[in-house]
């Protein structure tokens, strides 16, 4: 049974390019919208065919297109043929020896916006990002069973109020894993949790730069990893060739992670410095000491509340860029990421301008990053491409 949603004329034009998202301000008729995982039948409000979707709350909007022909159904073999498509085009990641983590279904970039599904040496990690695509829970296992070598499959419902995560059992079917599973990123190991919370240990997004720190830009160099997690950035370095990394978090767990991941591939975790903390105290206090880097790694979240702060991507990122760069050596590299959707490729830019003009420092933009290969992005969304990465020598 498909319901009708009609799409307001004003915004047919986009709709008839392709844009896969349902904005709930582009709906005439959102009375129609009762239950997630309703499957709808698109037109505008002349009646003209858009495509086919379902009904999800997101944060964004209220649902996904996930076809524009008229032939297609919202069902198994829609699923089937997507997740197929996904796999074939990740070939290259499943041939390669030396890569046994990455993302084999990015969401709308493959054709399910709200479906992202991850790959872990086998293990599939499936992200549920509305009540809406979870109705689908069935048709997507199944594909994944039917079409995939995969030894067991894992969940993460990520649509608690606010895109949060629902405290679970994340098992789904299969064989359970043990963990930490270690897989490997480009030679190097990495220990992932898939039963464990949101996050499983890694941001796959950031394999590209983690890859251009060990081979490019780590070398010789003291490294700091601000809002470090597990220290992956900092794993990188070292096995790059970095004289030494100080990692910081504001989160407990930062500490066992971070020496867990340095252990994994024979380093010296007491030959680093890993600091439990908030990274807006620690700038203080190696400016003071005139502390000072070769390599300043900046991968905030894009909000983040601690005791004495709050930040926002939007709002602080030139501050946080001038906390790095009072600290950063002459023609040393601070390395920029944000995953803020609000915030543009443009706009970005714009902040380390500003901090740099600010201080009165000079700059020059060596390398920038977006995400990588297996994160594909829908044409039609751009948006979608959420990571920007710049690497900036101070010069
Ligand atoms: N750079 C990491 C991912 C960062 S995730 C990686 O490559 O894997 C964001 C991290 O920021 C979380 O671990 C969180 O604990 C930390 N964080 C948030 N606010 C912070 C603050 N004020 N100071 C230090 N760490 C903070």
């Amino acid at each position: 049974m498909e319901t009708t949603v009609k799409i307001k004329m004003g915004f047919s034009n986009k709709y008839q390019s392709g844009y896969p998202l349902l904005m709930k301000e582009a709906i005439a008729n959102p009375q129609v919208l009762t239950e997630e995982g309703q499957c709808l039948n698109v037109v505008d409000e002349k009646g003209t065919y858009i495509g086919k979707g379902y009904y999800g709350r997101q944060n964004k909007g209220a649902g996904w297109i996930l076809t524009n022909s008229q032939n297609d159904t919202i069902g198994q073999q829609l699923f089937d043929r997507k997740i197929i498509k996904a796999a074939g085009q990740r070939r290259s990641f499943f041939e390669d020896p030396y890569t046994t983590a990455f993302r084999l279904f990015n969401g709308e970039g493959d054709g399910i916006g709200g479906l992202t599904i991850d790959y872990f040496d086998g293990f599939y990690l499936i992200n549920w990002y509305s009540e809406g695509i979870y109705r689908f829970k069935s048709e997507v296992v199944d594909a994944l069973l039917k079409h995939t070598d995969c030894r067991g499959i894992y969940e993460k419902k990520r649509f608690a109020t606010d895109g949060k995560y629902v405290e679970d059992d994340d098992f789904v079917t299969g064989e359970r894993g043990e963990f930490p599973l270690i897989v490997q990123e480009n030679g190097v190991n990495v220990a992932v949790y898939l039963n464990e919370g949101a996050m499983v240990g890694v941001f796959m997004d950031q394999r590209d730069v983690r890859k251009a720190i060990h081979d490019r830009y780590a070398e010789g160099r003291t490294v700091l990893n601000t809002f470090s997690y597990t220290g992956a950035f900092s794993v990188f370095a070292s096995l790059g060739g970095a004289q030494k990394t100080t990692s910081v978090d504001l989160a407990n767990r930062s500490l066992p992670k971070t020496i867990e991941q340095f252990s994994l591939n024979g380093l010296d975790y007491e030959a680093h410095d890993i600091i439990v903390e908030d990274v807006f105290k620690y700038f203080k206090r190696a400016e003071r000491r005139g502390d000072r880097f070769g390599m300043v790694i900046l991968d905030p979240p894009s909000f983040a509340r601690s005791k004495k702060f709050t930040f926002s991507a939007a709002k602080d990122y030139v501050n946080l860029l001038q906390e790095a760069i009072a600290i950063t050596e002459e023609n040393g590299v601070i390395v920029a990421s944000t995953n803020h959707s609000g915030v543009s490729p443009k706009k970005f830019r714009s902040f380390v301008d500003k901090a740099f003009k600010e201080m009165g420092e000079k700059y020059k933009i060596t390398d920038t990053f977006s995400l990588p290969e297996d994160y594909r992005v829908h044409p039609a969304y751009p948006e979608g491409n959420y990571l920007k990465v710049l690497f900036i020598e101070r010069v």
